[in-house]
């Protein structure tokens, strides 16, 4: 976890903070190695903790579990696939209103409240509700590799 979601759980609450933080370990030392044990490239830790903040290595599953434990009993719905979005004006960054907001899912559900946080993803409904002339995602896959380049010395043949 980079140190920047680091800081905003902490300030969204110290204690939860604290806890999380509790989860992993500090990361020392990173990269990526030629299958030869060469390394291709590193990373400096301790450069990155002094400029930014630790960088921990925790489990997704610890941090959802110390996360829903966060919230009070009952608060959580899960299941839910909302599909739009009911303001009683016209949608705005940061616009405040006195009068809440309503959401509705697949089922035809209806959940009111203060405030919503749109959470949801990189296919978020909530953006896709609100406003409708925003750009749909094009990211559709990520492909991570490694290439040979002509100046590097050549990998060893496979069987050596
Ligand atoms: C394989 C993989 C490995 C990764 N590894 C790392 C890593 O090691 N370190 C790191 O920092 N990042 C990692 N990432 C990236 C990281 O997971 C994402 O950047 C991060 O989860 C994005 O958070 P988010 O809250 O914006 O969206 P999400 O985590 O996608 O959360 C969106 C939530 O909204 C819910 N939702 C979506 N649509 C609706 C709807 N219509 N109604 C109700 N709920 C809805 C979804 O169910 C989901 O729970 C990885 C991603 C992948 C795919």
């Amino acid at each position: 976890m980079w140190p920047n979601a680091l800081r905003a759980f902490e300030a969204l609450d110290p204690a939860v903070g604290e806890r999380v933080r509790a989860l992993g370990g500090e990361e020392l030392n990173g990269g990526i190695r030629h299958r030869g044990g060469r390394w291709l490239s590193r990373v400096d830790a301790v450069e990155l903790a002094r400029r930014h903040g630790a960088v921990l290595i925790l489990h997704r599953a610890d941090l959802l579990r110390t996360l829903v434990d966060a919230v009070p009993p009952g608060s959580l719905q899960l299941a839910v696939d909302i599909t739009a979005v009911h303001l009683p004006g016209p949608p705005a960054a940061g616009v405040s209103t006195t009068d809440g907001v309503t959401v509705t899912d697949a089922g035809g559900r209806s959940f009111r409240g203060d405030l919503l946080v749109g959470a949801d993803g990189l296919r978020s409904a909530v953006r896709r509700s609100l406003w409708t002339e925003a750009p749909a995602p094009r990211v559709r896959r990520v492909h991570r590799l490694a290439l040979h380049h002509p100046a590097a010395p050549s990998p060893p043949r496979r069987g050596r």
